[in-house]
């Protein structure tokens, strides 16, 4: 596995994360049983960042991230977020303790706001970051789906410590960040985490270079997690339910692709 620094912080995650949506809701049988391995299967392979958020499945992911690393505290690295209807100070608080209570955990490393919400001020949100990060039940603030201009608001909201990573949709079909908010991320030492890289399932297999899949040895969603992460400061969160996926997504980057490559490949979806 390739590991990559946070933001400035000088923690380490790997390249390639693992994400939760849309798991845990299935409360017993074989399918909640695949889910379980999957996740165990790619700290195996030496993933570490784990992404869940109180959001997904009303809190059913958070707890089942939390069984499957039983034990394990200290082999992942727990990336959780709060809602934006909790981002009052007070709310921030208790809903990073109802979060610690689901996963059965002391702390969460990266804690981060997952959407912004006009009607609270940043720096309300922010200040309720800081007090968890002073009181040992965070270690790291980050913020998701938020613009450039959001972005830099937060940044100036925070006194004590520095903001390390947005969380946004990127993937070959949907580059929108690289007009604006990856070049700033790159300046100011920010990583993105780059959420639905393969596209939410819907692969666009028919569009990747033949030529480079082959070459490589490389299946579509190989490919695209590598494209996805060709830029030092991007780490992505595919989701997966099966141990076969997630050993196809663990080794996408053993190898890298030449800049040549990487370039038709975006040229085949500009
Ligand atoms: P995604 O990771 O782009 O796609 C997940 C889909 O791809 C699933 O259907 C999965 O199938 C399939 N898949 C996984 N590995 C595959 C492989 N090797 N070959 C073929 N198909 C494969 O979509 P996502 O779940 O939207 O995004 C990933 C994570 O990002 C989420 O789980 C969540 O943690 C985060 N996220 C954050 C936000 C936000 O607002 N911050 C929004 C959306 C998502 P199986 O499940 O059958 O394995």
């Amino acid at each position: 596995m390739e590991y990559r620094g946070l933001g400035k912080s000088g923690e380490r995650i790997s390249t390639i994360g693992m994400g939760t949506w849309q798991i845990g809701d299935v409360q017993k049988g074989r399918e909640r049983e695949d889910q379980l391995l999957a996740l165990k299967r790619g700290v195996d392979l030496g993933i570490n960042l784990i992404d869940t958020a109180e959001m997904y499945g009303d809190g059913k992911a958070e707890e089942l991230v939390g069984e499957a690393f039983r034990g394990q505290r200290d082999s992942v690295f727990i990336a959780s977020k709060v809602s934006p209807g909790h981002l009052h100070h007070d709310d921030v608080i208790s809903a990073c303790d109802r979060s610690l209570q689901r996963l059965g955990m002391r702390h969460i490393d990266l804690y981060q706001v997952h959407w912004p919400n006009q009607r609270v001020p940043i720096r309300e949100t922010m200040g309720a970051m800081e007090k968890l990060v002073r009181d040992a039940k965070i270690r790291y603030i980050g913020v998701s789906n938020f613009s450039v201009e959001q972005t830099r608001e937060a940044q100036e909201s925070l006194s004590r410590s520095e903001l390390v990573s947005n969380q946004v949709e990127y993937s070959v079909t949907n580059r929108g960040v690289e007009v604006e908010l990856l070049p700033y991320c790159k300046r100011q030492g920010l990583t993105i985490i780059a959420y639905s890289p393969l596209a939410r399932g819907r692969l666009p297999a028919s569009r990747l270079p033949q030529s480079i899949l082959e070459k490589h040895h490389l299946t579509p969603a190989q490919l695209m997690l590598s494209w996805v992460t060709r830029h030092e400061n991007v780490v992505a969160i595919p989701k997966s339910a099966r141990v076969s996926h997630t050993e196809e997504n663990a080794n996408s980057v053993a190898s890298r692709l030449s800049e040549d490559e990487y370039r038709s490949i975006s040229r085949a979806f500009d």
